[in-house]
């Protein structure tokens, strides 16, 4: 019996009780150890009934005094109901659709609640967390009490007993893995004392440190593995030769019809010098939406060739691919490389055409989307792989397409950018290039929040009109409704009908993801030329698509969207000189909605609103990273702890540069194994 036997060894636990556990996460003996409450509950003092307020959220200790369960007028609803009384006053708790209440909150049980306060006939908590206190047992009474994740078949009560007995009987085997310097130099505290202070608080202090140490466990441990990870690939693979710039890159750099920022000029260098050396290059790109990273791409491209190898330009839609496609193709064609295109819906003979291309090298460069990894594809000579717009593909599926070549270097590319925690999260362990300037002469975007009523609406059209009168084009986006494309294609199109009534001299068309892809093609090159006024579209356009002479972005139900997307649709705008202008539109919406819009309005900066986004919706929604799993911190928080990663990373850098074998960390190279080993695929490269 261990720290690392199943959670069903543990005493008190069965195996029914170790299905309901695994459900939270905790499968080990350690992981009960760290199995930390979500809240605590003071119940030495507690709210007298007397002293409740609507709006707060209370935590209190009454007597059942009578329970009522009755139906609604609504079919189906049913409420019960307590009576509480604390001896001087009485409440009222009510739960809605609740089964089997009446079974344990019988007249004269105490309970102690936790919930909000609402003023209805009278004060009341409505659904309020609840637990039957046992004044036997000196847990859940009379002192700061744990409250932990809660799942069916786990009573409370249970969860602290068993908690309870796994640190007596095995904190004393839980091994501290940060090197004795680390813990020096910040002075931390111990690790089991720190254990022990989360699940049973001696004071607000205390436990903030205990707090922090954790949480620094856990981020220090995954940044060792990311740069171990990094330190071993490097050493241990070689590509098959380095690619160096020549003539070809000279004459892309002369043709190019702007001048490159220096924040692009950088990258690039960083790239190219990546590329002329022996390690395979692993190279994340974050610009903001419209700073310019195609070029950059375009560029590692050229030299790719130039070097001899074959290149793969990867993105997330087949808009988007063809766009590239397009835009390479007329920058290379002086250049004699040929560039060819690769996507799902393309007609057999061209497929096969391409497909012989790329096995025979004649293909140097091949766009695509993520067809060009499929199983039929063989490249001769493949030397450089770009992902665009990284976050959309998912950690996981980018390491499956890597798995099947042979180390290339490698570029991936964000449109969003990512706030720094999360980057070095994810991708912590690649080197980054930032692109943190706009090409000359970008104006921020005005954003307008406008009530889409009947009269807004005369005035947002003839704004519209406007706009096309003076030569520029007009997106106008629906939004997504419930995830099904079917029903967005719908909207779309009865609003596509609606705007070519109102507005009978512009030209108007309609794009979403479900048209054919000859059909897309048209469109889009329409609306790029110039000859589309305006473009009625889904939400397909949200990532990637250039057209410079479009000045207006109209989005529909903005609310629905979130703050990234928000500011990526907002990116297809304000990309040429003119001045841009994007406007949500709301119908009936919440004050936390507007509050998000205006929030979002306020700044065109992407960093700000990615922070903003992960404040929101979390780490696990933003790159799709939910399955990946690095960041299920037990502790940690990214929106919290920068600073603590930060420290981490430093410390963790040190480390292994140190001691790049962790020869005289032990422990740490144990847990390393234990924990992440799997996810970060550590087995075997040490
Ligand atoms: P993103 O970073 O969002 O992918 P793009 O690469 O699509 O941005 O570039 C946005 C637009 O800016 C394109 O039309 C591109 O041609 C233009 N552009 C890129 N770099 C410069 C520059 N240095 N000067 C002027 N325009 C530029
Ligand atoms: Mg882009």
């Amino acid at each position: 019996m261990s720290l690392f036997s199943p959670v069903r060894f543990a005493k008190g636990v069965g195996e029914k009780r170790e299905r309901a556990f695994s459900r939270l996460g905790v499968k080990t003996v350690e992981d009960l150890l760290f199995f930390f409450p979500r809240r605590y509950e003071d119940r030495r003092n507690i709210t007298p009934l007397s002293a409740l307020t609507a709006g707060a959220a209370v935590s209190v200790v009454a007597q059942v005094v009578a329970f009522e369960k009755r139906p609604t007028s609504r079919q189906g609803l049913e409420v019960s109901s307590i009576l509480l009384s604390d001896g001087e006053n009485v409440a009222k708790a009510v739960w809605f659709n609740a089964r089997k209440l009446e079974d344990v909150l019988v007249p004269g049980v105490r309970v102690a609640l936790y919930g909000k306060v609402e003023m209805r006939s009278g004060l009341q908590l409505t659904n309020p967390e609840f637990e039957v206190l046992d004044e036997s047992d000196p847990e859940s009474v009379g002192r700061i009490v744990s409250i932990y994740p809660a799942t069916a078949g786990l009573s409370p009560k249970w969860v602290r007993r068993v908690v309870s007995s796994a640190l007596e009987l095995y904190l004393s085997e839980v091994e501290d893995f940060v090197p004795a310097e680390i813990r020096e130099k910040y002075n931390f505290s111990a690790l089991r004392e720190s254990v022990m202070e989360l699940h049973r608080p001696q004071g607000r202090e205390s436990w903030l440190r205990a707090r922090n140490r954790l949480a620094f466990d856990e981020l220090f441990l995954l940044q060792t593995g990311l740069l171990l990870r990094k330190k071993r690939r490097a050493s241990a693979q070689k590509v098959s030769g380095p690619l160096r710039a020549g003539e070809k890159f000279k004459n892309f750099r002369r043709s190019l019809p702007f001048q490159l920022t220096k924040a692009q000029d950088r990258c690039i260098r960083e790239v190219a010098s990546d590329l002329a050396s022996q390690v395979p290059m692993n190279r994340l790109l974050q610009g903001d939406v419209s700073s310019g990273k195609t070029v950059v791409a375009m560029a590692a491209l050229v030299i790719a060739v130039d070097g001899g190898a074959q290149a793969a330009f990867m993105a997330p839609t087949e808009i988007l691919a063809q766009q590239h496609f397009f835009r390479l193709k007329a920058l290379l064609a002086k250049l004699d490389i040929r560039v060819d295109l690769l996507t799902g819906s393309l007609s057999q003979g061209a497929r096969n055409k391409t497909l012989e291309g790329v096995s025979s090298g004649d293909t140097r460069i091949l766009v695509g989307t993520h067809a060009i990894f499929g199983p039929k594809v063989s490249f001769k000579e493949l030397g450089l792989v770009i992902v665009d717009e990284q976050h959309r593909f998912g950690v996981l599926q980018k390491n499956a397409l890597l798995a099947k070549t042979r180390s290339p270097h490698v570029l991936v590319m964000t449109a969003t950018p990512i706030p720094r925690t999360l980057t070095l999260s994810i991708y912590g362990d690649l080197d980054v290039s930032l692109l943190d300037e706009l090409p000359a002469g970008r104006k921020p975007v005005k954003t307008h929040r406008l009530d889409f009523s009947p009269s807004q609406q005369t005035r947002l059209l003839n704004f519209v009109r406007d706009t096309a009168r003076q030569g520029h084009q007009i997106y106008w986006v629906c939004p997504i409704i419930e995830e099904s494309d079917k029903l967005d294609v719908t909207a779309a199109y009865s609003r596509f009908q609606n705007l070519r009534q109102e507005l009978p001299g512009l030209k108007i068309a309609l794009l979403h993801g479900q048209l054919p892809a000859d059909e897309k093609e048209s469109v889009m090159e329409a609306f790029a030329s110039g000859e589309t006024d305006l473009l009625v579209s889904t939400s397909v356009v949200e990532v990637g698509v250039d057209v410079s002479n479009a000045t207006v972005m109209v989005i529909e139900d903005a609310v629905r969207f979130g703050v990234a997307q928000l500011h990526q649709l907002r990116g297809r705008v304000g990309r040429g000189e003119g001045e841009s202008h994007c406007i949500l539109l709301t119908g009936k919406t919440t004050p936390e909605g507007i509050a998000r819009l205006d929030a979002m309005s306020s700044t065109c900066d992407g960093f700000k609103i990615a922070e903003m986004d992960l404040r929101q919706r979390g780490p696990g929604e933003i790159c799709g990273i939910r399955q990946h799993g690095v960041t299920d911190f037990r502790v940690a928080d990214l929106v919290r702890d920068r600073k603590l990663l930060e420290m981490a990373r430093q410390e963790a850098a040190a480390l292994v540069e140190k001691d790049p074998e962790l020869e005289n960390a032990r422990p740490l190279a144990e847990a390393l194994m234990s924990r992440l080993g799997p996810t970060l695929e550590l087995a075997g490269t040490a």
